[in-house]
């Protein structure tokens, strides 16, 4: 929806399109450098490079900027693990909680699991 609505204001949208590495020039304000591009690889197409006044590296968890940069720091308290899944044979709850999430924690809630959109079966 986003992307679509994005589209309908204009913006030029690549899929399959992977951002390699990103361009980074000396900032004479800050003692980081300043991205000002990136080196996109398209499918089937060879790599280029695209200059821009303002990169946003909305890599989520690749945190591909941060990471090049050597900035990106953990948080002690997020250090978990995640696992999901698809599973066949289930059902919605009915009504309005048909989308609900539902989190069964273990015992002493170090750990919860959460199904979103269905409920399994055991
Ligand atoms: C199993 C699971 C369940 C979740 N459930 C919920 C929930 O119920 N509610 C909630 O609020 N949040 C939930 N989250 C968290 C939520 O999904 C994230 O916080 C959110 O998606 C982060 O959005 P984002 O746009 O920053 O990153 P993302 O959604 O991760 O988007 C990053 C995009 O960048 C693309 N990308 C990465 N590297 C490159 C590259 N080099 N070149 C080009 N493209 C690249 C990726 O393909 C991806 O499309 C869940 C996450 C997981 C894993």
């Amino acid at each position: 929806m986003m992307l679509d609505n994005a589209a309908e204001h204009g913006v030029e949208i690549w899929q399959e399109a992977n951002v390699t590495d990103v361009i980074l020039e000396p900032s004479p304000h800050d003692s980081l450098p300043r991205a000002t591009g990136v080196i996109v690889s398209r499918k089937g197409e060879p790599s280029q490079k695209i200059s821009a006044r303002v990169v946003i590296d909305a890599t989520g968890t690749t945190a591909l900027l941060s990471k090049k940069l050597g900035i990106r720091k953990a948080d002690p308290m997020l250090r978990k693990a995640s696992i999901f899944a698809h599973y066949r044979g289930a059902r919605r709850d009915p009504g309005k909680n048909a989308g609900a999430t539902l989190v069964v924690s273990t015992n002493n809630y170090d750990g919860w699991f959460g199904t979103s959109l269905c409920r399994m079966i055991s």
